[in-house]
């Protein structure tokens, strides 16, 4: 989609800190870390949110879990542990209209959320 932030990020007319990338998705670093470790996993397909999740497109959020998985065994913080955050519209404080899925860790990340 030509106007979006992460379309952009994506095909690279928008620099960012990669940490991974392959066929169904790209993983950079936030640009406004909540955590020592903060980085959002995004599929390359333009799907606006989690609301867009159809049959044809629900193996990425199984694919994104998989992939997290993998950099946390990586990247070292499997064993302190994660959280997957999707914001989902306004009241879930979706801001960019991209699915995006959050990675944090590096600290205890509290809960219940504010
Ligand atoms: P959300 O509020 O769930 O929509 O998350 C959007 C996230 O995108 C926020 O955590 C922002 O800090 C992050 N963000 C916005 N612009 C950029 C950018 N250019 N590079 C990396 N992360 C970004
Ligand atoms: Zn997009």
């Amino acid at each position: 989609m030509s106007d979006c932030l992460f379309c952009k990020i994506i095909n690279g007319e928008i620099p960012s800190s990669k940490i991974y990338e392959d066929e169904k998705v790209y993983a950079f670093n936030d640009i406004d870390p909540q955590a020592p470790v903060h980085f959002l996993v995004v599929p390359k397909q333009h799907i606006a949110s989690a609301l867009e999740i159809t049959e044809k497109n629900a193996d990425i959020p199984g694919h994104v879990f998989m992939v997290v998985a993998k950099l946390a065994k990586e990247m070292g913080f499997a064993d302190d542990g994660y959280r997957i955050v999707n914001n989902c519209g306004k009241d879930g404080g979706q801001t960019v209209g991209h699915l995006h899925f959050h990675v944090l860790a590096g600290r205890n990340i509290g809960w219940p959320p504010g």
